[in-house]
């Protein structure tokens, strides 16, 4: 059998996208539920008549999957919406293995990504919302949708449940050091942005990997990020050759070992962090993400 392949050109990689791990689900409240298949995490809300699931997961084989796993949880009602947190396939590729007939809803950036990329397996959304926050009734739920700005991939909705005290926020802030997906995170706002969500009442945070965790976490996280910041502009001055993991290590590692040496992964990560980080400042940003005015991103250049 044939697997839709997202970016995969080599035959190889069928046997890849065809496994089906297992996944664990837990009940979050009696709506909603957190799932993960030990690597990307997710929530799942029971509506009405129907499901509401956020993202695919990364593979055919995991997002049938997950299916499995929604309806095991919530027997009897199908997925009727699916909601794009971002674009990343290891996120949202394969919605033609999750619900073909689902109303998928992303942000417009998100949208316009998969659009121009055209991955196989990753269907266009057919719900477009725009702007920083998008309040949107779907059979009997009130979704929250809020998109402060260009913080981790493409157009990236987070989602509030007041009722829950709970923000879920896919591929933004950890509850550890385990950041090996920094390339695509937009540094210029992201911790500004990031901490934005403290104006809301929520105490759990479901993240888009590893553990659920908590407010108390959240805000760690976004102190460790900036005080990465902080240590690459102060590696420039004391002449640390930024474009090696080595000495990057090294030297952030030294500077913020005492403060957040306990977060898990740390001495494994801390490099990669930094080399990324540090590139920020050499550099400028990634395009026009990193800009006072992400607003522009995509702005004419493809309609949907
Ligand atoms: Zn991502």
């Amino acid at each position: 059998m044939s697997e839709n392949r997202g970016m995969f050109t080599l035959e190889a990689a069928q046997t890849y996208l065809a496994a089906e791990p297992e996944m664990q689900a837990k009940q979050l409240s009696d709506r909603l539920w957190t799932v993960t298949d030990g690597q990307c995490r997710t929530i799942f809300v029971e509506a009405d008549n129907s499901v509401i699931a956020f993202d695919t997961f990364g593979t055919p084989g995991k997002a049938r999957a997950y299916k499995r796993a929604i309806e095991n949880s919530v027997p009897g009602k199908t997925i009727g919406t699916v909601v794009y947190s971002h674009d990343h396939l290891d996120h949202t590729g394969f919605a033609a293995d999750l619900a073909p007939e689902a109303e998928i809803i992303a942000d417009k950036i998100c949208a316009k990504v998969v659009k121009v990329r055209g991955a196989e397996g990753q269907l266009a959304p057919n719900r477009v919302v725009t702007g920083q926050e998008n309040k949107i009734s779907i059979d009997g739920i009130e979704l929250v949708l809020l998109n402060p700005g260009p913080t981790h991939g493409s157009g990236n909705l987070s989602a509030y449940f007041a009722e829950e005290k709970l923000l879920f926020s896919s591929d933004t802030i950890l509850d550890n050091a385990k950041y090996g997906f920094l390339p695509d995170y937009h540094i210029a706002n992201f911790v500004k942005f990031m901490r934005g969500f403290l104006e809301l009442e929520w105490h759990m945070f479901v993240p888009g990997r590893y553990e659920v965790s908590d407010r108390a976490a959240f805000i760690r996280g976004c102190d460790f990020i900036e005080a990465v910041q902080v240590e690459c502009q102060n590696a420039f001055q004391e002449f640390v050759p930024i474009w090696a993991i080595e000495p990057m290590a090294g030297y952030v590692g030294e500077k913020l070992r005492e403060q957040f040496g306990d977060m898990e992964g740390f001495e494994d990560h801390i490099g990669m962090i930094a080399l990324r980080i540090v590139h920020h400042y050499l550099m400028g940003g990634y395009g026009l993400e990193d800009t006072p005015n992400p607003g522009v991103l995509l702005a004419d250049e493809v309609s949907l």
